[in-house]
């Protein structure tokens, strides 16, 4: 577990899978247990700093691919947390269809894959993970627990005083982002991931409309502090004058980047 700059912040991560766990005033709060490794990391972290498992505020979650949920089971069988998800989810829970992006769009993604060194026992657990929970493997929203509600525009999550919820469709329809305007922080979940220090509006969509659209809205916050679903933090004034559009191609020497562009099927 590691601070995030000089805020009350600790980052998990496996790989390029990051779980955050921000200070809040009546306890911690668990932004995006995904998976299960991350999230027992982030509970020997928590302890590392003093709390048990049971102070636990909440489970926050900025989307239902399986990879940002598939470590809840793990604290709920230690503590019975409250869990938010995105409002869009109630839907799913009733047989709404998740959109989901095909294989070209993870080929764009690829150089993201190489921001944090590979960890192959993390690719075997989002394989699994995959399978049981969440949505992208599954066709529906699968879940082992029952939420105790879903979080709204402009709605203040559970536990996070000062936070807002602001809703940015376009890689998931359930998308959601955290931003603490006192600090200029975003949590951006996956809807902005970064790359070679830059942030990059994930290229991997399901509705390229709501991207451009949730990209305009964010680039319109205040952010000096990127805190992303994938990839690593980056803080300063400049964050989105340097960040990539979700129609930019990666630069870059990499074979990944290159494959990226060479095979992504870019416009489409
Ligand atoms: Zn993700």
């Amino acid at each position: 577990m590691e601070r995030v700059f000089d805020l009350p912040i600790h980052r998990n991560h496996r790989w390029i899978f990051n779980c955050f766990t921000v200070e809040g005033a009546s306890g911690p709060v668990l932004v995006d247990p995904g998976l299960p490794s991350v999230a027992d990391d982030a509970i020997t972290g928590l302890a590392r700093l003093g709390h048990d498992i049971d102070s636990i505020t909440a489970l926050v979650c900025t989307h239902t691919h399986s990879d940002h949920v598939g470590g809840i089971p793990n604290i709920l069988d230690a503590a019975p947390v409250p869990v938010y998800l995105p409002g869009r989810c109630e839907s799913y829970l009733d047989g709404e269809q998740p959109r989901v992006f095909g294989l070209m769009h993870n080929v764009r993604f690829l150089p993201v894959l190489a921001e944090e060194r590979f960890h192959l026992p993390t690719l075997r657990e989002l394989a699994r993970a995959g399978r049981t929970i969440g949505f992208g493997g599954p066709r529906h929203l699968t879940l082992p627990f029952d939420p105790s509600g879903f979080l709204s525009q402009d709605t203040e999550p559970e536990g996070l005083t000062g936070w807002e919820t602001i809703e940015a469709p376009g890689h998931t329809d359930d998308s959601i982002c955290f931003y603490h305007r006192d600090t200029a922080t975003l949590l951006s979940g996956d809807a902005v991931v970064t790359l070679d220090g830059r942030a990059w509006f994930n290229p991997e969509w399901v509705d390229p409309e709501l991207s451009a659209e949730s990209e305009e809205m964010l680039r319109s916050l205040e952010v000096r502090h990127l805190l992303p679903g994938h990839g690593q933090p980056l803080e300063g004034a400049d964050i989105w004058p340097r960040a990539l559009s979700f129609t930019d191609r990666p630069e870059g020497k990499g074979l990944l980047a290159r494959c990226s562009r060479r095979l992504g099927r870019w416009g489409r």
